[in-house]
């Protein structure tokens, strides 16, 4: 079965619910339902609720969850919360949160698998850092972060996923990877899903290239085969791009 494209925005820390309304109308005009790939956007907590009511075509996913029902974890948001807002996909690991907040492997894993139990998919972030792509790291890199942050899944559940291979040398620096390492690095988290789990589990899996993407080299992504969409932070933030973005993947 052919995967569905999906391109999913990440707005990180940004936009007030307010903000989050006007994009949402802006960007629902120019879809039909009709598109041949999944559109998203991943928002603040505080937004999900505006972005979920807004939303027609568009698929909202949260950017962080707890993998804890409920208790005593200030500041926390779980599982259940985000299922009653109405969201269906949780961005998890993004390198960001792995080196601000120390997240680790382990709990992307966990946070993953209850993700899974209420039917909500996981996009799971993995990436290396300039050091180690300098030092030829990548794949052990990838391999590594996906045996943690995969542990527990079963092949049904990861086939159920998305997984945004994100250099971190290349997220807000306009630095993108080339198409070649691009795909290369997309078809190594392929291949490493094949080995983990099997063939099934790895053709089914969709793996988003994210790191710089634009209007401009979208389509250049696309065309690769193991590529199967992108996780946009910078280029998602304003109407226009992210609408320039989805006219050139429609
Ligand atoms: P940029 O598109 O701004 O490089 O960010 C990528 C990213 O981190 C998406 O999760």
């Amino acid at each position: 079965m052919a995967r569905k494209p999906i391109i999913v925005g990440n707005w990180k820390m940004n936009k007030t619910p307010s903000e989050a309304e006007v994009f949402m109308k802006g960007i629902e005009e120019i879809l039909t339902g009709e598109e041949a790939a999944d559109y998203g956007i991943g928002a603040p907590y505080v937004d999900l609720d505006v972005c979920v009511k807004n939303a027609k075509n568009l698929i909202i996913a949260a950017e962080n969850c707890n993998e804890k029902d409920s208790g005593a974890y200030t500041g926390e948001v779980s599982v259940p919360m985000l299922k009653e807002v109405g969201i269906t996909y949780c961005i998890i690991g993004h390198s960001e949160r792995r080196t601000y907040y120390n997240e680790t492997d382990a709990a992307c894993a966990a946070k993953c698998k209850r993700l899974l139990a209420d039917n909500i998919i996981p996009i799971l972030c993995i990436g290396e850092t300039e050091a180690e792509y300098d030092a030829g790291k990548t794949a052990d890199v990838i391999k590594s972060q996906l045996n943690g942050s995969l542990a527990g899944l079963t092949a049904e559940e990861v086939a159920k996923i998305v997984i945004a291979y994100e250099p971190i040398w290349a997220i807000g620096t306009g630095k993108s990877a080339n198409e070649e390492t691009a795909e290369n690095c997309c078809k190594c988290v392929r291949d490493t899903v094949k080995e983990m789990y099997n063939e099934e589990a790895a053709e089914a899996v969709r793996i988003q290239y994210g790191g710089s993407v634009k209007p401009t080299n979208i389509k250049s992504y696309m065309a690769c085969p193991d590529i199967d969409g992108a996780l946009i932070g910078g280029a998602s933030l304003k109407v226009d791009s992210f609408k320039e973005i989805i006219d050139a993947t429609k």
